[in-house]
């Protein structure tokens, strides 16, 4: 059994500010330590389960966060940028689940550090009419290739979107209460890394009764930018178009072609600035 895990950083307990999300400050290399130790306890949790192939793949910004010298020694990392699929690089069809590890509510929703890609390129994006953020998109990536998100961890606020999106049979572990966009009531470590391994353990046992999530062909995509020089610029790419003010929408019979779409318009929109 094949258990794949996408590992952010903003949904880690002890996680709230902005220097620990990355650059040379001593709270970022703690942070990088604490991401490791959850991605630690939920490969746990799966081998518990008979899991027998453990691959995670570093998510976060630079996509260089976890520290692969304390990393559990029955995981292979995916690390490093750009790639395709981007947070969800190296998923295929041979996975059995997937794990959302230190993931975060979308933008303009409550939740710690609640953003979607780039919280100075975008506003929000939509399949076929129905906003998604990380969580969604890596949902809909996974079941693109038929496996199911079987744990979701970080907040409270991104457990309540990955049960209101994925139901009742996906695990969640909150490790931490959101009190502001910048604030939560973390879990310690070890009861954070305790919670983790036994969601992940339960998740995997249960695994018949998680099902994939499918996008319904012809899927369409909607990006809402943070500015109208964004849009143009993302429209540039073949098929895109602008809707209406700062919203590019682009449609394919084929879901793979949709995602990658999105990640070149949002690459092309992020080289505009968010001031004018
Ligand atoms: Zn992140």
């Amino acid at each position: 059994m094949n258990i794949y895990i996408s590992a952010d950083l903003e949904g880690i307990a002890g996680v709230v500010a902005r220097d620990q999300l990355g650059g040379t400050s001593e709270n970022y290399r703690r942070a990088r330590k604490l991401m490791t130790d959850e991605v630690n306890a939920a490969a746990l949790g799966a081998i518990d389960a008979g899991a027998d192939e453990v691959v995670v793949n570093d998510s976060h910004a630079s996509m260089t966060n976890i520290l692969i010298e304390d990393l559990h020694e029955e995981v292979r990392l995916i690390s490093g940028q750009p790639k395709a699929l981007s947070m969800m690089a190296g998923i295929c069809s041979a996975y059995d689940m997937a794990f959302l590890i230190g993931y975060h509510a979308r933008q303009g929703e409550r939740g710690t550090l609640s953003h979607t890609y780039s919280s100075t390129t975008i506003g929000q994006f939509k399949f076929n009419g129905q906003v998604v953020g990380e969580l969604g998109l890596s949902a809909l990536i996974a079941g693109y290739f038929g496996v199911p998100i079987g744990l979701v961890s970080g907040d409270d606020a991104v457990c309540s979107e990955g049960k209101e999106l994925l139901g009742d049979s996906v695990k969640l572990a909150a490790v931490k209460k959101n009190l502001a966009h910048r604030a939560a009531e973390s879990l310690g470590p070890l009861q954070a890394g305790r919670l983790i391994r036994e969601q992940a353990r339960q998740a995997v046992s249960a695994k018949e009764s998680a099902k994939p999530l499918i996008l319904k062909s012809p899927a369409t995509l909607e990006i809402t930018f943070l500015n109208r020089g964004m849009a143009e610029e993302a429209s540039l790419m073949p098929g895109a178009e602008i809707v209406s003010g700062s919203t590019v929408k682009f449609t394919h019979p084929d879901t793979r072609e949709v995602i990658a779409g999105l990640e070149v318009m949002v690459t092309m929109a992020m080289s505009i600035p968010s001031d004018i």
